[in-house]
């Protein structure tokens, strides 16, 4: 086989898959989760998929790739990845999305290219790139949502407990710190004293509300604050680091490894939650990964891809540069079935997949389904 692969088409599509029940946060409510795909399909026979996960602007990132950045790719070579980062990257796309639309865009394209190089390689992308975590914890998001009435919060957190789950998360930030302090103070009350909770406040506190949960949260005994403050206050995070005990996470709405390595100058971040589908992809994620690991940081990604191309990530990298972390992933199982090979979990643990490529591989009756219009 030739080490050259041209690359010979660019499709997208979108998916909009129904969740089992409808969910909020702080932010938003939501009924169906949408996957925007592109496929790069090579002169080799190969075809690579990646993909985003979004509630809104789907039909841009599709566009973005099929008006800017296929014309760009179409006939190159596909094994030159960070070739093809640069100059997507540096395109006159630049002036209007170094973050958001164009450069996830450009994150759904370096994924295929991963994905296509795994294939290419005959390995599952953990093992093409040295990971030893053949398998992690999961940690599980998808029982706190702020819809939910305090009994099936309850309900829902303890059956997590009892399928095997150690860590659980909570949304807060409904607009009552009270209430919210309760509902944590409840499923603590309930849940087994070896499960850790975190929470989430999804950006939704000013600096003095985040400060007095915090420091409310920290005597409960919970494991992170995850989002909260608006992502772009890092002084808002230090200041907030500085004044209380919590571990203070955050990165689902940081969007470069530039604006992450502010926040790591800037000691505002303990817990770093980069997400695939929100910055550029593979090659800007392990970038993030690596800055924040020789940092000491943690790394625990955010799992907009439904844990499908991230399993591999962590797998590689692990959670921290030292071994007392375990690595974690959160564990987000909306739409699994849109997958061609959805993420292996029992009793909260993943096990890493020996099948080529970066797991990204949409199910064809999962187009058939759900596939709407771009
Ligand atoms: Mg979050």
């Amino acid at each position: 086989m030739s080490n050259w692969a041209k690359i010979e088409r660019v499709e997208t599509y979108v998916l909009q898959v129904p969740l089992r029940r409808p969910i909020s946060d702080a932010l938003y409510h939501r009924t169906h989760w949408h996957i925007p795909v592109a496929e790069i399909s090579t002169s080799d026979g190969l075809t690579g998929t990646g993909y985003s996960g979004v509630w809104a602007g789907d039909d841009l990132l599709c566009a973005t790739i099929d008006r800017y950045l296929a014309p760009m790719l179409t006939g190159r070579d596909a094994t030159a990845i960070g070739e093809l980062w640069d100059q997507m990257y540096w395109s006159p796309l630049h002036w209007v999305g170094r973050a958001g639309v164009a450069h996830m865009a450009q994150g759904m394209v370096d994924t295929a290219l991963w994905d296509l190089a795994a294939r290419r390689a005959g390995l599952p992308l953990w093992r093409m790139l040295g990971g030893t975590h053949r398998r992690l914890e999961t940690y599980n998001t998808d029982g706190g949502w702020l819809n939910f009435p305090m009994d099936e919060l309850i309900a829902d957190t303890c059956a997590m407990a009892e399928a095997g789950w150690k860590r659980v998360k909570l949304k807060v930030g409904s607009g009552d710190l009270a209430a919210d302090l309760e509902r944590v103070r409840r499923v603590r009350e309930a849940l087994p004293a070896e499960v850790g909770i975190m929470v989430d406040a999804n950006q939704a506190w000013d600096r003095v509300t985040a400060r007095s949960a915090a420091l409310a949260l920290a005597d409960l005994g919970v494991g992170w604050l995850e989002e909260p403050l608006h992502p772009d206050d890092v002084a808002g995070h230090a200041e907030l680091r500085a004044a209380c005990p919590l571990p203070v996470a955050l990165g689902e709405n940081v969007y470069s490894v530039a604006e992450f390595a502010q926040f790591i100058r800037a000691d505002a971040v303990d817990i770093v939650q980069a997400d695939v589908t929100r910055v550029a992809g593979i090659t800007e994620w392990l970038r993030i990964a690596h800055l924040a690991q020789g940092h000491g940081l943690r790394v625990v990604p955010h799992a907009g891809d439904m844990m499908q191309v991230h399993q591999h990530l962590v797998a590689a990298v692990g959670a921290a540069a030292g071994v007392t972390a375990p690595a974690m992933i959160e564990y987000l199982p909306w739409g699994l079935e849109a997958f061609q090979e959805p993420v292996q979990v029992s009793a909260g643990m993943l096990t890493l997949p020996d099948t080529p490529g970066a797991s990204s591989g949409i199910a064809p009756e999962a187009r058939r389904r759900w596939e709407a219009p771009k």
